[in-house]
């Protein structure tokens, strides 16, 4: 049985192994196995490189999977000089031509999918499911923003008006954009960012996150296969010192970032203090995501729904649920049910089909998730610790319950969920309490009530919200993907607006 293919607009891709799939099993793993190879990454950029480092497997530290070498701060200079070249041609060349690049890249990507989903479980531990759902997510930006480009940027607007001259509006790229992603969607993000990017008329310097280089170069040696040019689309993999060398060049045109609210704070205030043109920033950042959940909703699909949001991924999602709000009345039976389910699940290798959950991505994200357990355990009560294997970077799902919501002030994030019980006549101090957090990225309401339900929603500017589902998952071109506050400046990712922010307007006005 053929694999469904990933195909916008017709149905929703980024859902993870679907029944299809799962009579394929067997093929699928046989071509995972067959397309484990090692990797040796460098900059796709001109110039040398600095400090090379092994990549680890974070299901198993033993295993080194690559090597990368790094950047040196010092090429940024240079390969912004190139990117500006390159910027100058690809903005001239015809939408068509640029999209079908993009195209070409997702029939590449389909047709590599083994390969990719073998890397993305070996470098960011990402299970069956997981990665499948990565691989059609990244399919489902290229041909979404190929799509969108041919709309926006083809013609020229006619504007309508009194002055008797032609005027007409139109879209230009912004110049050299600077796309810094995240390790926790390595693929999908990174690829998000930069086809935005190079869909809207940019050059693109794409930084990696630091723990994931090797599937952005494999990503990025595939766009150019697909014919982006190399001096349109570069690549410097590194650690912080070369996301900030690139945002404090003078002679960037925006800047894209996916990450923590504080990097994103660091990158403003760079923007804020350089030479050069005011330039965009789009930021995709944290979230301290709630579910209301009343007594009326449906036990069994709220323990279901919990457990997705808040343990899928390990918790490495910036949508993750990290505090459930029940109303008293049905909370301890709530919790009984979540914590069952939450002793189901299975913990280890990724690339094992049983396999629900995956490791962390790297030691320092397992010390702070134990820190944290440890810290809050002193004045909340634990609730449910899971057992996790040793081998390897695993964490298992926990449940705290908290007296008051105030108790967890920031993201954390890992599969950890926060309880907190209310009230029914408590519902507008819940809200406040999520509103008071500032962050605004993903919601969930459980809820049979219409104005409850009309309530949640109207009060908060949260980006995304879910009624009586999870909260994880948005679906390219159908959930548009964003957060307010804390979490982010728009527009969102995969939604109809968010090739505007990588682009310029210009007007031109003819005297007939
Ligand atoms: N778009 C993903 C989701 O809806 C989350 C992206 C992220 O974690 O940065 O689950």
């Amino acid at each position: 049985i053929p694999l469904p293919p990933a195909i916008y607009p017709d149905r929703a891709n980024s859902r993870g192994l679907e029944f299809g799939d799962r009579f394929q099993l067997a093929t699928l793993l046989e071509g995972m196995s067959k397309a484990t190879q090692t990797v040796e990454a460098g900059p796709l950029a001109p110039g040398t490189g600095g400090e090379t480092r092994e990549i680890r497997s974070p299901s198993d530290p033993t295993n080194v999977i690559g090597t990368v070498r790094f950047a040196d701060p010092d090429v940024v200079d240079k390969a912004v000089a190139v990117a500006a070249r390159g910027f100058r041609s690809w903005s001239r060349t015809d939408v068509g031509i640029r999209s079908a690049a993009l195209d070409r890249a997702a029939d590449l990507l389909e047709s590599r999918r083994d390969r990719f989903m073998a890397l993305l479980s070996a470098e960011a531990g990402k299970t069956l499911d997981d990665g499948i759902a990565e691989v059609r997510e990244a399919v489902d930006f290229l041909r979404y923003y190929a799509a969108r480009s041919r709309e926006m940027f083809s013609d020229m607007r006619a504007m309508p008006g009194p002055t008797g001259e032609s005027n007409r509006l139109g879209w230009r790229g912004r110049g050299v954009f600077v796309c810094i992603s995240p390790w926790n969607f390595p693929l999908a993000i990174f690829l998000g960012q930069v086809s935005a990017g190079l869909a809207a008329g940019n050059a693109v310097i794409a930084k990696p996150a630091e723990q994931t280089p090797l599937i952005a170069h494999e990503a990025v040696s595939l766009m150019h296969e697909a014919g982006v040019p190399k001096d349109v689309l570069l690549c410097l993999p590194g650690a912080g010192d070369v996301g900030a060398a690139l945002t404090a060049h003078p002679k960037i045109g925006g800047v894209a970032f996916t990450g923590s609210t504080e990097t994103a704070r660091a990158i403003n205030r760079t923007l804020a203090a350089k030479d050069g043109p005011i330039v965009p920033f789009i930021a995709e950042t944290g979230g301290l995501n709630a579910m209301i959940v009343d007594a009326t909703a449906l036990p069994e699909q709220v323990a279901d729904d919990v457990v997705m949001s808040a343990f899928r991924s390990a918790g490495q999602r910036c949508s993750a649920l990290r505090l459930l709000f029940v109303q008293e009345d049905v909370c301890t039976r709530m919790i009984g049910m979540i914590e069952g389910a939450a002793r189901e699940l299975k913990i280890g290798n990724p690339s094992d089909p049983a396999t629900d959950i995956g490791p962390v991505i790297d030691e320092a994200q397992r010390e702070m998730l134990a820190g944290h357990i440890a810290a809050i355990s002193k004045t909340e009560t634990l609730i449910y610790a899971g057992e996790a294997p040793d081998k390897g970077l695993f964490f298992a799902p926990h449940i705290v319950e908290l007296r008051d919501a105030s108790a967890l002030d920031c993201e954390v994030f890992g599969p950890i969920l926060h309880v907190v019980r209310y009230r029914a006549k408590d519902l507008d101090k819940v809200l406040d309490a999520i509103d008071a957090t500032g962050f605004g990225l993903t919601l969930g309401v459980h809820s049979r009530i219409e104005a409850t339900v009309r309530k949640v929603v109207d009060r908060l500017d949260t980006g995304n919200v879910y009624v009586n589902r999870n909260m994880i998952g948005a679906v390219v071109g159908t959930q548009p993907f964003g957060g307010s506050g804390l979490s982010g400046t728009g527009f969102k990712a995969g939604g109809p607006h968010y090739l505007m922010r990588f682009a310029q307007e210009q007007a031109v006005s003819v005297n007939t």
